[in-house]
Formats: structure tokens, sequence, C-alpha cells
């Protein structure tokens, strides 16, 4: 059944987000602790975390405290890993979870060794370049991120799943209690849900009856602050802590999916019981580059992000960035030239390695970047064109698609000081808006390029039966020139991802900052285009010194969800972002 979507006029808006300040105030008096202090500027104040043995970062106070009781137990960091997603999935439902994908990266510190996973989602079996297009034509955007078309094979419990067989400590059982118990009992609904909510950042949100009565109970918006249960997750979650993943990619909860999927009322989809029976979960191997003494390591294809990061930082290893301040139009400039050629490249080259051809060692080649560096110079070099890196298929056409910004990141490093970096991702706030079982699908399908061709040329990140869309999560660790781990870092942001995740590393490698100030220091991003400043913060004020050197500027919200942990002399230090509302806490 189709339920009407919940429409709002600006008076009703403005109303309601009262009624949310005030119910989050009255909550605040019986809450046993105020979990989301501040919040409601778009920033909250966030301090730099320490410990000497374990810690979290995660976007929601629940699922970085639920994480610390796993490490207190004598968890790994896989252990505190699953925990971590089941609470987020359950408290920040709207940005990731089980319906969904994600990359992650491991540290093994006894055997010093770094494995990637990929739990990207997969495309249906029936699916093919035609998938986005109607008559001829490509399908809009907004409509097509809806309903059962974009829904990719989730891959989060495959993931999860591969690598707690490999590093797990704790019975799988075991870490779903407290997700199972926060959704029995009830939990806090976090003002950037409520928020999310009420401004209907996804406007399919409230489409469908089962989305619509958990996000609307009684026509309303749930508001933050609200004390809220989820039975059905709580079931859900029973069922495979109890089987494993074959309870989810096997059995009634897959059937429950691809009904869902194939009967959605807009855009139904093509996925069968054997795409979900079929899905598995890849280790890859990292992409990794010598930045200055550092070793950087990120995840390869199908993200685009490990590249892309890695091109970025070596486009400026020459240029002594540490002379300016980080906040300054120098740095600035620098950082969006490098930006626009790493970007470009991008475009072209990259999308899932297992389909088209990566050439993945040439994009990151230490000789090939230090030419493209010749390009940036004083002035803004305009609209970067893709190089041609060593082993490239220069017959690629690039092509959009859009990434808009949920998704979510978390850091874990644990007692033995084994590390788990992982961004986890619905795409869309609150994916495709189909709500099985208590968790959200996704609507990752819209990564991939709508075009299949361009000019009678193929597009590399066309839609493909059984690929991977092109991603930019950045999931990253930085180590030092004995090994040891030094960083765990990513975030969310759609493609401004790449940007936020490599200013931060910057920000620690470079510019000297802790942890907590890399996250905090306001955003300036390029993706071959103009370039960003954050808005309400210092970064706006470069905007006219950017504009003598040619940028085109905006000054905009840039929200990042950077989760970050670091290794100094004196232990652990972690730090959460303001933009959103999570915690960094260790022991
Ligand atoms: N779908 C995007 C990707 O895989 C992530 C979206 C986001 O960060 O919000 O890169």
């Amino acid at each position: 059944m189709r339920t009407p979507t919940y429409h709002i006029n600006k008076f009703l808006l403005i109303l309601s987000s009262t009624i949310i300040s005030l119910s989050f105030i009255t909550s605040n008096v019986s809450a046993k602790e105020a979990r989301y202090p501040e919040f409601g500027n778009g920033r909250i104040p966030q301090v730099l975390a320490k410990a000497s043995e374990y810690m979290v970062s995660s976007a929601n106070p629940y699922a970085t405290e639920a994480g610390l009781r796993i490490l207190a137990k004598g968890g790994s960091a896989i252990d505190a890993a699953i925990t971590v997603q089941m609470v987020l999935n359950l408290v920040e439902p709207e940005s990731s979870g089980i319906g969904g994908g994600a990359f992650s990266l491991y540290w093994d510190k006894a055997n010093k060794k770094l494995t990637s996973y990929d739990g990207r989602e997969k495309a249906p079996m029936n699916a093919d370049g035609k998938l986005f297009q109607e008559n001829g034509k490509n399908m809009n955007w907004w409509e097509a991120l809806a309903g059962g078309r974009a829904v990719g094979v989730p891959g989060v419990v495959a993931m999860l799943e591969k690598t707690h067989k490999a590093y797990g400590k704790l019975p799988w059982a075991d870490l779903f209690e407290d997700a199972i118990t926060l959704a029995e009992d009830g939990f806090e609904i976090s003002p950037k849900l409520g928020a999310s909510i009420l401004n209907k950042t996804n406007p399919a949100l409230g489409r469908y009856e089962e989305t619509w009565e958990y996000f609307f109970p009684d026509g309303e918006p749930i508001a933050a602050g609200t004390i809220q249960t989820n039975p059905d997750f709580a079931m859900t979650l029973r069922r495979i802590a109890l089987l494993g993943s074959k309870g989810f990619y096997k059995g009634q909860i897959a059937i429950d999916i691809v009904d869902a999927v194939n009967e959605a009322t807009d855009n139904p989809g093509l996925m069968t019981v054997a795409d979900m029976a079929n899905y598995e979960a890849i280790e890859r191997p990292p992409v990794c580059a010598m930045y200055k003494a550092y070793k950087v390591c990120g995840m390869g294809p199908p993200t685009s992000g490990g590249m892309t990061v890695i091109q970025i930082l070596k486009l400026l290893e020459d240029k002594n960035l540490a002379q300016y301040k980080p906040l300054s139009a120098e740095s600035a400039h620098l950082f969006a030239q490098a930006g626009k050629l790493a970007y470009a490249d991008r475009g072209k080259y990259m999308a899932d390695a297992d389909f088209v051809n990566v050439p993945v060692e040439g994009l990151i080649d230490a000789d090939y970047l230090k030419e493209r560096a010749k390009l940036i110079v004083d002035k803004d070099m305009g609209k970067a064109k893709a190089g041609t890196p060593p082993n490239a298929n220069a017959n690629w056409k690039d092509a959009k698609s859009p990434e808009q910004p949920s998704t979510t990141h978390f850091s874990i490093i644990d007692k033995e000081g084994n590390g788990f970096s992982m961004t986890s991702s619905i795409e869309m706030a609150f994916g495709s808006t189909v709500m099985v079982r208590g968790f959200l699908l996704n609507n990752q399908l819209t990564d991939f390029s709508f075009s299949e061709e361009k000019d009678g040329e193929l597009v590399a990140n066309r839609v493909q039966a059984g690929k991977r869309p092109r991603s930019s999560m950045s999931p990253f660790m930085v180590f030092d020139k004995d090994d040891n781990l030094m960083m765990v870092i990513g975030s969310p942001g759609g493609s401004r991802i790449i940007n936020y995740v490599a200013k931060t590393m910057l920000g620690v490698l470079e510019w000297n900052l802790n942890i907590q100030e890399a996250i905090s220091l306001p955003h300036f991003v390029n993706r071959n285009g103009g370039t960003d400043l954050e808005k309400d913060t210092d970064a706006a004020g470069l905007k006219e010194a950017l504009e003598a050197k040619g940028h085109k500027v905006s000054v905009r919200d840039l929200n990042s969800g950077l989760h970050g942990i670091v290794r100094t002399r004196e232990g652990l230090e972690g730090g959460a972002d303001p933009r959103r509302v999570g915690k960094a806490q260790g022991k």
C-alpha cells in the first residue's frame, strides 16, 4: 500500500523545529545522560579524546559506548566493529546498516598485516547498462533513487562475518546483544536523525508503509529526544546472531528483501534470491603509497577513494605545505589544484576493476604524479583534463554519477593495537527509503553512471550485471617508517569524502594538528569544478583571495563525518566530527 508523503509547509517546519527543540530539552531532564549536547547550530563542541589502551570514534555515542564495552571484555577491533555497526544501524539508520555496503581496512598488529575488505553492493545479475534509462533517456536521479531499482545486493553482513572469521575473538552472537537490547528497550532519537526526518533530507522518505510507520508514527515525524524502539530490527538481529550471514542472505530475510525490491511501487527492481545467496565480500589488496616518511594505505577499486586520496597527497608532496597556515589562501589553492587533477583521473579511469581495466599502479605511480604536479601553478588551472597514467586505457569516457552525502565512518584501535577503519553506507540519507524488517535498503546503484556510453565510447562506471558501483569511500590508515599504525581515519560526504580525508591527513602530517583540530579545521574542497568553502567558518574568509587566483568559489555547508584515531608518543588520541553528533572515547 502506498501512504501519502508527509508534506510540510514553511510554517509547519518552523513550528515543528520549535517542538523538536522543546522536546529535546524536556527529554534531557529525564535522560540519564545528555548524549547530544548543544547540537542545533550545525556544530557540537568536541574535545580531543585521550586513552592509553583502546579507543573507538564513531558517529553516535551509543555506538561508541557499545564498542568500548566489547573492547573492555577483550574483544578485538572487528568484534567491536560488529557491535558498533549494528548499533549505528539502529540509532543512525539514515546513514548505514545491514541493508547497505561498506569498505574496511583491518590492521593485524601481531602479524604486521594490513587487509582490506570489499562489502560493496552488487548489481543484480538481471541488470544491464540500461538500468537507469527510460525511453532511451537517462532517468532523473532523484526519481531513480527511491524504490527497488537502485537497491544493490547488500554487503555489510558478509563483510563483517568474513573479517570476524579471520580476526574475531569473541563469539559472533555476543556482538549483537547491545543493539538488540537497545532496539527492544528503546534509544533516544539523535538531533541529527530528528532533523533528517523533519527536513525530509530524502524526498521519498515516507512513501512506503513500513518506513512511514517507523519514522512518522501518528503521522508526525519522530522528533529528536523521543525514545524509540525497533522490535522488528531486534528480531532480524537475533536471526543473524544465531545463523550468521546465511540467516541474512538465505531464507526469509532474503526473500523479504527481494520481494520489497521487486514489488516497490516506484521503480520495481530486478533482484533475485540467487543474487542474495551468491553475494560474497571480497578480501582485496589495499592500495598504499609513501607520503614523505609515512606509508598511507586505503581501499582499492571498486572505490575511487584510496587512489584519489593518494593522488592528492602525492601531488602536494613537494609543495612544502607546512610553510603555510592550514587555513590560508595558499593551502586552499594548492589543495584545490591537486583535487582538480586527481578528480579528473578519477572520473575517467576508476570503476570496478573486476569488470574494467583500472590502471591502479599507474594512477598512484610516483613519477607520473611528479609530472602531473608540474601543472599546479599560482593561478587556478581551470578544468583539469585526465592524464595518461602508465598502463591506462585512454578510451574510457567520463560520466557523472552524483553521490549524495549520507554514510558513516568509524575507527577503532583495540588493546592489542589492531586497527579497523570502516566506511559504511546506504548511499542517500535513508537509502531507497524501502524498509524491510526494521532496516532500510540502500540506493547504492545510483553510484553507477546512468549513461552507458558517451560520444560512441563506453563509460568505465556503467551498469553491468554483478558489478559494484564506483564509490568514493576512503577508509584510511597511516603507518610510520617501521610499520607502526599511526592513524585510522575516514568520512562520509559523497564524492567530497576524498577531499575531507586527504585534508584531515594533511592536517596531522603537515600542519602538526592533533586529530581533533584536523577534523574540526574548516573545509575547502575541489572536485575539478569550483572551490567550495565551508559556510559559517573562517574558511569563507578565503573567498576573495581565491577568486583573485581565478577560482570560482561557493560558500556552502560541507557535511563531513570524520572519525579518527591517532597514536602519539603519549598514547591514543581520538577526534569526532563537530558537524555530526558522534563521540571519540577510549580507556
Ligand atoms: N554512495 C557514496 C559512495 O559510495 C557514499 C555517499 C556518502 O558518503 O554519503 O561513495
